[in-house]
């Protein structure tokens, strides 16, 4: 079944800056921004400009560019948000949550990242 994608998303809505947000990272395909409600010290939400509403839609349907740009990001936000170890932190969890058995609650693909303080074991 095709994926579809409803623009009328909060994610959506920062990309087109009607709520507001504070990027701490920008590139030509991706964003990141904190967290409204941080799970830990550290909270980024990066998220592609592009509309695609999971991992898996963003792997099937953006381009190679995209998804370039995208993975380099997230690393690239890690190093600024001090929580690389090239950064000289002590590390971060990614975590995305993909469609309803996975609590997706936005539905545009993003990627969290935390760190600032330790994880834990994962727990589901
Ligand atoms: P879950 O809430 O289960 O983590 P998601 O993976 O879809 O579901 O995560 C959505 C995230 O978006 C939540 O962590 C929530 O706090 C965050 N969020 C919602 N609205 C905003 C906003 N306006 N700015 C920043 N983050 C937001």
């Amino acid at each position: 079944m095709p994926y579809t994608y409803d623009d009328q998303n909060i994610f959506a809505k920062i990309l087109r800056g009607e709520i507001p947000a504070k990027p701490v990272f920008e590139s030509e395909h991706t964003l990141a921004f904190p967290d409204i409600s941080p799970k830990k010290k550290t909270h980024v939400l990066v998220i592609p400009k592009g509309p695609y509403r999971c991992y898996d839609h963003f792997v099937q349907a953006a381009s190679d560019a995209e998804q370039l740009d995208f993975f380099r990001s997230v690393a690239k936000v890690a190093e600024r948000v001090g929580v690389a170890e090239s950064a000289g932190g002590d590390g971060f969890r990614l975590i995305t949550n993909s469609g309803a058995n996975s609590h997706q609650e936005v539905p545009h693909f993003h990627v969290h990242l935390l760190g600032g303080e330790p994880c834990g074991p994962l727990v589901c």
